[in-house]
C-alpha cells in the first residue's frame, strides 16, 4: 500500500478540522456531496440521451449501412417516420435473452467459483486476493483477481467452438446484436436500480455510502461506493470488468466472422481492430490488480453510471469499428495499415509505461527507478473521515513530470488508431474519439477537483511543479 497511516487523538482531529480550510475539504475526499446545476443537467442528459445514442448508433448501421445522417434525412425530409424505423428494428427474442443469461451467468461463475490459478505459473502476473485502496471510510477491501484466467477460459471455449464443437456459429453476436442490446439494457437498469435500493436498505458500508439528496443524481453516480453481495460479489469489479471487458474481444471475434462469411475474407483492417483492441482488453486483465487502485474503483460510486454504462455503453460504443467495417470491408493499403499500427503500438506503449511508473512508484514508496534515476516527488496528507491521517506522494518523474494525465494522452493515441482503421467515409467510427476525448478530458477535470479536496495545499504545490494535463506546453 501507498499509504501509511498514523491514528491522531481526536482533540488534535478536531483542531485539524475546524481550524484550516484545506484541512476541512480533506476530510469530505471522495464523490461530491452537493450538486451543481451544471453536473444535474449533464445527468438528466445523460439519463435520457445515452440509451437513445446507443440505439441510434446501432440502428444506423444495421438499417442504413452506418450513416448518421441519413436516418436523420429520412425523418426530417418526411420520407420515413420514426414508427417506420421502430417497426424494422429487430425484438427481443427469447434466443438472445437464453444466449445472455447463459453469458453472464458463465461469467459469474468464473468470477465467483474458480479461484485464481494464473498467477501460480504466469511470471509476473499478480492475480489471487489483492487488496483495494482505502476508502473514504478507512476500509480496504479484499478482491479475487481473475479476470485473465476467465478471459482465458472464455476464448479457448470460443475458439474450440469455432474450431472443432461447431455448437454455435461464431457470428452469433453479431447475428443477435440488436435483440441482446435490449437483453443488455435489462441487466444495466436492473443492477442500477437494484444498486440503489441496496443502498437505501442494506449498505454493505454505511459510512461510504453518499446521500446527496438529489434522486437522479444518486441514481446515476451511484450511493455506495462498494457494494458487495456475500465476502466476495463486488459489483464494482464484476460489472466494470466482466461481461462487457471479456465480451469485447469475442465481440470484435464475431464481426471478423461476418467479414468472412460474407465477403470471403477478412480485411487487414478488421484485423488491426481486432489487434489493438485485444491488446487493450488483454492489458486490462494482465494489469488487474493495478486496476483497483484506478478511479472506477478506488473513486467512484456503483450507479447508472457504471452499472448500464458497462453492461450496455462500452459493448456497444467501444465496438463500433468493427461492426462498421462489417457493413464497409476496408482493405488498407501497406503504409497505411503500418502507420495506423505504429500510433495504436507507441499509444499503447505511452499509456502503459505511464500506468506502470506510477504503479511501481506507488508500490515501493517511491523507493525505484524511473528512466534510470531516483524518482522526484512531492509529500502529501490526506485524512479519512474517522480522522485517521495518511501520508501519500506525488510523482513529478518520468511521464508524470512531462503532464498531470499522459496515461490519458496515451490512451487517447490508441483510440484515435482504432477509428483511423476505418477510413474516412462515415463519421460514425469517430465517434470513439470524440467520446474518449470528452470523457479523459473530463475526468481529468474531475480527478483534479477531487485530488485537490483530497490534498488540499499538497496538490496546488503538484500542480505548479506539473503545470500541464494532457499535452505539455499545450493544455
Ligand atoms: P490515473 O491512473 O491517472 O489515476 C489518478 C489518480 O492517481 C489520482 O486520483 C491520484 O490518486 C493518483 N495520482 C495522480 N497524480 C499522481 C502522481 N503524480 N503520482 C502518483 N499518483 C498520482 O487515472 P484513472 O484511474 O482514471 O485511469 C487509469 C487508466 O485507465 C488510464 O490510463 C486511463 O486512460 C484508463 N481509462 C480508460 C477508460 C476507457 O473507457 N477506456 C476509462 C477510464 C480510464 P490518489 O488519490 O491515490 O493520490
Amino acid at each position: 500500500m501507498a499509504a501509511h497511516q498514523e491514528k491522531k487523538p481526536s482533540e488534535e482531529r478536531k483542531h485539524k478540522s475546524t481550524q484550516n480550510d484545506t484541512q476541512t475539504s480533506q476530510v469530505q475526499w471522495g464523490r461530491a456531496w452537493e450538486v451543481d446545476w451544471f453536473s444535474l443537467a449533464s445527468i438528466l442528459f445523460l439519463l435520457m440521451f445515452a440509451p437513445l445514442i446507443v440505439y441510434y448508433f446501432i440502428m444506423s448501421c444495421d438499417q442504413y449501412q452506418c450513416s448518421l445522417i441519413d436516418p436523420l434525412i429520412d425523418l426530417l425530409t418526411g420520407n420515413k417516420h420514426l414508427s417506420d424505423i421502430w417497426n424494422k428494428t429487430p425484438t427481443l427474442t427469447y434466443r438472445a435473452a437464453s444466449i445472455y443469461t447463459l453469458w453472464v451467468a458463465f461469467q459469474m461463475f468464473l468470477y465467483l467459483f474458480i479461484p485464481d490459478f494464473c498467477h501460480k505459473f504466469i511470471p509476473g502476473y499478480v492475480g489471487g486476493v489483492q487488496e483495494g485502496a482505502v476508502t473514504p471510510a478507512g476500509v480496504v477491501n479484499k478482491y479475487e483477481i481473475n479476470g485473465l484466467q476467465a478471459w482465458i477460459i472464455t476464448h479457448v471455449l470460443w475458439f474450440a467452438n469455432a474450431y472443432y464443437f461447431h455448437w454455435f456459429s461464431p457470428t452469433i453476436i453479431f447475428d443477435n446484436w440488436i435483440p441482446l442490446l435490449w437483453c443488455a439494457n435489462v441487466l444495466g437498469y436492473a443492477v442500477s436500480t437494484f444498486a440503489m435500493i441496496k443502498s437505501y436498505f442494506f449498505p454493505t458500508n454505511a459510512e461510504d455510502c453518499k446521500f446527496t439528496g438529489n434522486f437522479f443524481y444518486d441514481y446515476m453516480m451511484g450511493i455506495e461506493f462498494n457494494p458487495r453481495i456475500g465476502k466476495w460479489f463486488d459489483f464494482k469489479l464484476f460489472f466494470n470488468g466482466r461481461p462487457g471487458i471479456v465480451a469485447w474481444t469475442l465481440i470484435n471475434l464475431s464481426y471478423a466472422a461476418k467479414q468472412q462469411e460474407l465477403y470471403g475474407q477478412v480485411t487487414n483492417s478488421m484485423i488491426l481492430v481486432n489487434v489493438l483492441q485485444g491488446i487493450y482488453v488483454l492489458d486490462f486483465f494482465w494489469n488487474e490488480a493495478w486496476y483497483l487502485k484506478t478511479i472506477d474503483i478506488c473513486h467512484d460510486h456503483f450507479g447508472w453510471y457504471l452499472g448500464w454504462g458497462d453492461c450496455v455503453w462500452l459493448p456497444y460504443l467501444y465496438t463500433l469499428q468493427g461492426l462498421y467495417l462489417v457493413y464497409h470491408p476496408v482493405q488498407l493499403c501497406t503504409a497505411n495499415a503500418i502507420g495506423i499500427l505504429m500510433l495504436g503500438l507507441i499509444g499503447y506503449y505511452v499509456f502503459r509505461m505511464t500506468n506502470h511508473q506510477k504503479d511501481l512508484f506507488r508500490r515501493t514508496n517511491g523507493n525505484c527507478k524511473i528512466w534510470g534515476k531516483k524518482p522526484e516527488y512531492i509529500e502529501c496528507s490526506y485524512m479519512s473521515v474517522d480522522g485517521t491521517k495518511y501520508y501519500s506522494k506525488l510523482m513529478t518523474s518520468g511521464f508524470w513530470g512531462w503532464a498531470r494525465h499522459f496515461n490519458y494522452t496515451g490512451d487517447l493515441m490508441g483510440s484515435l488508431a482504432y477509428c483511423l482503421t476505418c477510413g474516412f467515409e462515415h463519421i460514425l467510427p469517430y465517434f470513439y474519439i470524440v467520446y474518449m476525448t470528452i470523457l479523459l478530458t473530463h475526468r481529468c477535470i474531475r480527478d483534479e477537483h477531487r485530488c485537490f479536496s483530497k490534498y488540499g495545499k499538497d496538490w496546488k504545490r503538484y500542480t505548479a511543479a506539473v503545470p500541464y494535463r494532457l499535452i505539455p506546453g499545450i493544455f
